[in-house]
């Protein structure tokens, strides 16, 4: 048993965790026993600089000591800084003339795109068409955006105004946006939480083309791909693509709270003063987390970085007994299994020591930091290698969760070799 903190006055909508992380340093964890962790997850695609980057730290505690709050009710001079250097990003290094709104979260990133697409459309044109399997917060216009029936039935009544067509599919979406007259479109360059599912490479210059065709804002969803995680600074640039807008939040402040929605000019004047706000958005502690993200990232080269690391990692993984396929761009990948036992793969790999998930029962996704060494990828694909062959070895089949007993009927064997067939 490892040791564990005292939840019971937490509200359950998180499963018991399997390990409680006290302490981290680039993409090294320990949990409460001292034991060491490869975090091959990052925080889910957050902490892209690593645990405790000396550069963000010292910025956020020299922010910490000199204002923390003041409302925006009053200017500050670190979230206009913050937001000019996101704009140059999103122009790929040139300002592409738009305008930020700071937001603490992805959802909230996304809140504001859909109150924008609102406020911009006018009234009568208010939908927003999205895609099934997509995911963009957990709010009740974001979860009402995202395309999962079972997360969204508890909560019924949702908002009106949001329509899902299949992901990668131009000819539906064409036709929700016709039909409906849709305000915009919000839509993820890779679906992350589906499972790091890359559309076809013509997909979302066609989303741009319907958009432009028929008046309907492009808004990509970037919490996820965004800030070098792919490659590039965010999803979008890997083909010719200008959208309206473009909201990121995880990867921003390496693990403090913060989000933003990136309108270019014609749309973000669409809000007025008193249309949207937040009590911290934009406040001077974690646009000082943000501003030191972005520093360090554009002095590393941070999308070549992902390029360069994820091209190994994604070599390693390709060569891995029981990966089938590797989908993903940069440090945003997916090992599609050959067998359905990713939860279990991912349960022994964290007993060997690296911390990875299963957003889907066929897959186990790595969004590691960016600033990951050579050594450490190569670390991680052992104990990848030793955690799959441990629980193909042991029998587990397709939903399995745990690996079960052994199957007196050799079934097993034939599961496990079908899994290695597809080498
Ligand atoms: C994580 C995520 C969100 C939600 O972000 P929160 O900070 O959890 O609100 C929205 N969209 C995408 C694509 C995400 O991956």
């Amino acid at each position: 048993m490892t040791s564990t903190a005292d939840r019971s006055r937490l509200m359950g909508t998180y499963a018991d965790p399997p390990v409680t992380f006290v302490r981290g340093r680039g993409s090294e964890l320990w949990d409460l026993d001292g034991r060491r962790y490869l975090d091959f997850l990052g925080g889910l695609a957050v902490t892209s600089l690593g645990h405790a980057h000396p550069k963000v730290a010292e910025a956020i505690c020299e922010q910490a000591t000199t204002l923390l709050h003041v409302s925006n009710l009053f200017g500050t001079v670190v979230g206009p800084e913050v937001a000019a250097t996101l704009d140059r990003l999103v122009g790929d290094g040139v300002p592409a003339g738009g305008q930020v709104f700071f937001a603490n979260s992805g959802a909230e990133a996304n809140e504001c795109a859909i109150k924008l697409a609102r406020r911009w459309a006018g009234p009568g044109r208010t939908t927003v068409v999205s895609a099934w399997d997509g995911f963009h917060g957990r709010t009740l216009a974001t979860l009402t955006a995202t395309g999962q029936p079972a997360k969204q039935e508890p909560f019924r009544p949702l908002p009106a105004g949001f329509v899902q067509v299949p992901y990668d599919d131009v000819d539906a979406l064409e036709s929700a946006v016709v039909e409906h007259q849709a305000a915009a479109v919000l839509i993820e360059a890779i679906q992350g939480e589906a499972g790091v599912m890359v559309p076809s490479p013509e997909f979302l210059p066609e989303v741009a083309r319907v958009c432009r065709e028929h008046h309907a804002l492009l808004m990509v969803d970037e919490v996820q791909t965004g800030l070098a995680r792919t490659g590039r600074w965010f999803a979008f640039q890997h083909g010719a693509v200008r959208p309206d807008v473009v909201t990121m939040a995880k990867a921003l402040g390496n693990g403090v709270p913060i989000g933003a929605c990136w309108a270019r000019s014609a749309v973000a004047s669409a809000f007025g003063p008193g249309d949207h706000g937040s009590t911290f958005g934009g406040q001077p502690l974690a646009a000082a987390a943000a501003r030191a993200t972005l520093q360090v990232m554009e002095e590393v080269d941070a999308p070549d970085l992902a390029r360069r690391r994820g091209a190994r990692l994604e070599r390693a993984l390709a060569r891995t007994p029981g990966v089938a396929r590797v989908r993903g761009s940069g440090l945003l990948l997916g090992a599609e299994l050959a067998v359905p036992v990713a939860p279990a793969a991912t349960a022994a790999a964290l007993a060997g020591g690296l911390v990875v998930n299963a957003p889907r029962p066929d897959t186990i996704r790595l969004a590691p930091s960016l600033l990951v060494s050579e050594a450490e990828i190569d670390e991680a694909a052992v104990i990848l290698a030793g955690a799959l062959a441990s629980v193909l070895d042991s029998g587990a089949v397709p939903g399995s969760g745990p690996a079960p007993s052994p199957r007196p009927d050799g079934l097993e064997r034939e599961t496990r070799q079908a899994g290695r067939g597809a080498l």
